[in-house]
C-alpha cells in the first residue's frame, strides 16, 4: 500500500471532525441546514490548522450526491474525486505560485464553463494575500458578479494582506490557533490507529513543536516514527528532533544559583557537541526562566504546560529564585535572542552573556538595604547623632522631600539681606519646634550646594574669564557635595589630566563662587569611584536616598 504522511492519511472528512474549528463547523453546517451557502468564503487562521482541510470538506458537501445533514458522504464519485484532487469541478490553486494576472485571467475564463458533473464549480485559492495587485483586481470583477453555479474558497495566513474590496465581499471565518490538548487528543487516536505507543512527555513535546498547529504535529509524528519505530521513548525522539532537554536548563540555573563557572560552560559545551541549535536553546532558556516564575505564583504548576513531573521540579525550584531576579534575568535571555542574530561571534557572546548571569548579584528591595544600614551601624534619624558624625541619608530623603516646597533655600550663616535674616529666624523657630539640629544642617548645607549648582554656569563662565581653559576643563566635573566649608567635586577617572588643571586653579574657582553666590568655600577633588555590580537595587528612582544607598553599596539601578 501506497505510504501516506498522517496529516493526509488521517484528514477530517466531515465538518465535526475538524478540532478546533467548532465556531466554524457549526456555522457552515447550519448554512447548509437553511441554504444559506454564501459564493465566497475566506478562511484566515495560523498555518496547519485546518483552513484548506474544511475547504474540502466545503467543496465535498457542496457537490456531494448524497448530502443530506450537511457534510458530504464521502462514498460517491464526486467526494471521492475532490479528496484524490482529481474533481473537474474543483479545482485548488496556490497563490504563491499562480499570483500573476495571468493565471486569474484563465481562472475567469474557467468561471464561465458550467461544472461536469456537480451542481458547482468550486475554486480553492490557497495564500490568497500572495496575489498581485492586478490579479487582486481582476479577480474582483468575478467576485462582483459571479454565476451562481460558481463558489470561490479562498485560504490565508494574513488576512491583512487580502485587499479589502476582496475581503468586503466574503464571508470571513477565523480559524484558531489548536490548543496542546487538541493536538495531543489527536495525536492518541492517530497513534492507536497505527499501533504505535507514545510516552506522554513525548507527546506532550511534539504538541507543544506543533505550535498550534495540527499540521507540523503529525509531520513531526511522521518524522518521529520513522526514527523510533512502534514504540516512541522520549529518550530516542529527542534526539531526531533536536529536543533540548529540561534537565540542561535546570543544570545552567544551578551553576548560576551556585556561581559554578566550570559546570556552566561544560553545560553549555554539551549543547554545543550535541549540534543543539544556539538560537532554540536560548528560546528555551527563555522558557525555562518563565517557567520558574510561572512556578512561584500560586496554583501555577496548573499554568505550566509541562508533564506532571517537570512541574513540580519547576515548583521546587522557584522556591529558590527571587522573581525579580528571574525577570532580570529574562530581560538578558530577551535581548540576547534579538542579538543573536547580528552578532558574529554567537557562542562566544552567548557564553559571555550566560556568565554575566552567573556574576550578577541578588536583587534587593530598598527597605532590606535600608534595615542592612542599621545593622551595620547606621543609625536612623530617630537616634540622636554626635554632633562631628553625620549620617546624610536620612537627611537627605529630607531634603529631597522639600524640593518642590516653595520656601526658598536659606543659610543660616547668610547675613546679607535683611529679609533672608528675618527668613533665618523663623526658620530657627520652627527648627527648634521640630527638627533635630543635625537635621537642619543637612537640609541647609543640601540647599547651599542646589543653590551653587544652579549658579554653576555662571560660575563656569567668570573662572573663563581669566582666558584659561579651566572653564572648559571644570564643566567635565560634576558637584557632588557639600560639607561645611568642603565642596567636592568629582570627574570620571578619564578625566583625571582636565581634574589635575582645574586643580591647579582652585583659588580662582573658589573666587569665582564666593562673587557668585557670596558663600567661601574650599574645593576638594575626586575621582568618580567605578560602581561594581556588587548589588542591585529594585527599586528605579535616582533619589538621594538611592544614591546614597548605591554609594555604600555599589550597587545598580535595575527597572
Ligand atoms: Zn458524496
Amino acid at each position: 500500500m501506497e505510504y501516506q504522511v498522517l496529516a493526509r492519511k488521517y484528514r477530517p472528512e466531515r465538518f465535526q471532525k475538524v478540532v478546533g474549528q467548532d465556531h466554524i463547523s457549526e456555522t457552515l453546517l447550519k448554512a447548509f441546514s437553511q441554504e444559506r451557502i454564501a459564493h465566497a468564503y475566506l478562511f484566515s487562521g495560523p498555518r496547519g490548522v485546518g483552513k484548506t482541510t474544511t475547504a474540502r470538506i466545503l467543496a465535498k458537501a457542496l457537490n456531494c450526491i448524497n448530502n443530506d445533514d450537511g457534510n458530504p458522504c464521502n462514498e460517491c464519485q464526486n467526494c471521492k474525486e475532490i479528496a484524490t484532487s482529481r474533481s473537474m469541478d474543483v479545482l485548488e490553486i496556490d497563490g504563491a505560485s499562480n499570483r500573476g494576472i495571468d493565471e486569474i485571467r484563465n481562472l475567469r475564463e474557467l468561471v464561465k464553463y458550467t461544472p461536469i458533473h456537480s451542481k458547482c464549480k468550486i475554486f480553492i485559492i490557497d495564500e490568497v494575500h500572495m496575489l498581485t495587485t492586478p490579479a487582486f483586481n481582476a479577480l474582483l470583477k468575478t467576485l462582483e458578479e459571479p454565476p451562481p453555479h460558481v463558489k470561490f474558497v479562498f485560504a490565508t495566513t494574513e488576512p491583512n494582506k487580502v485587499l479589502p474590496t476582496i475581503l468586503s465581499r466574503c464571508q470571513r471565518h477565523d480559524f484558531h490557533r489548536l490548543s496542546l490538548e487538541d493536538i495531543m487528543t489527536v495525536i492518541d487516536e492517530v497513534l492507536k490507529k497505527e499501533d504505535i505507543s507514545i510516552d506522554e512527555r513525548t507527546k506532550r513535546v511534539v504538541a507543544e513543536l506543533g505550535d498550534g498547529g495540527m499540521r507540523d504535529a503529525l509531520s513531526l509524528l511522521d518524522q518521529i516514527i520513522a526514527f523510533c519505530g512502534n514504540n516512541i521513548t522520549f529518550d530516542k525522539a529527542s534526539q531526531i528532533l533536536g529536543i533540548i532537554p529540561s534537565s540542561l536548563y535546570f543544570e545552567i540555573m544551578s551553576s548560576i544559583k551556585e556561581k559554578n563557572r566550570k559546570q556552566m560552560l561544560e553545560t553549555l559545551q554539551q549543547v554545543y557537541s550535541q549540534g543543539y541549535n544556539l538560537t532554540e536553546f536560548v528560546n528555551g532558556l527563555n522558557q525555562h526562566l518563565l517557567n520558574l516564575l510561572i512556578g512561584s505564583v500560586e496554583s501555577g504548576d496548573k499554568l505550566l504546560v509541562v508533564t506532571e513531573e517537570i512541574s513540580q521540579r519547576y515548583l521546587e525550584e522557584s522556591k529558590v529564585w527571587n522573581p525579580k531576579d528571574l525577570l532580570r534575568y529574562i530581560d538578558l535571555m530577551t535581548d540576547l535572542e534579538t542579538k543573536l542574530k547580528i552578532v558574529q561571534q554567537p557562542k562566544i557572546y552567548t557564553e559571555a552573556v550566560l556568565l554575566k548571569m552567573l556574576e550578577m548579584d541578588s536583587s534587593i528591595s530598598i527597605s532590606d538595604l535600608l534595615s542592612k544600614l542599621s545593622e551595620r551601624g547606621v543609625p536612623s534619624n530617630r537616634t540622636k547623632p554626635t554632633e562631628n558624625k553625620t549620617y546624610p541619608l536620612f537627611n537627605m530623603a529630607e531634603s529631597s522631600k522639600r524640593k518642590d516646597s516653595s520656601s526658598k533655600p536659606v543659610s543660616v550663616k547668610d547675613s546679607s539681606s535683611p529679609k533672608k535674616q528675618s527668613n533665618i529666624i523663623e526658620k530657627k523657630k520652627k527648627s527648634k519646634e521640630s527638627k533635630t539640629k543635625i537635621n537642619k544642617i543637612n537640609i541647609e548645607e543640601k540647599d547651599n550646594l542646589t543653590e551653587i549648582k544652579s549658579k554653576w554656569g555662571d560660575i563656569v563662565e567668570k573662572v573663563s574669564e581669566n582666558g584659561t581653559s579651566v572653564g572648559l576643563f571644570l564643566s567635565y566635573g560634576e558637584l557632588v557635595d557639600l560639607r561645611g566649608k568642603r565642596l567636592t567635586i568629582s570627574f570620571p577617572s578619564k578625566y583625571r589630566f582636565q581634574m589635575d588643571s582645574v586643580k591647579k586653579k582652585s583659588s580662582a574657582i573658589e573666587d569665582a563662587i564666593k562673587k557668585t553666590v557670596d558663600r567661601t568655600v574650599k574645593i576638594n577633588f575626586i575621582i568618580e569611584q567605578k560602581k561594581s555590580m556588587k548589588t542591585s537595587v529594585s527599586q528605579n528612582d535616582d533619589s538621594p536616598v538611592t544614591k546614597r544607598v548605591l554609594e555604600l553599596f555599589g550597587g545598580k539601578i535595575i527597572e
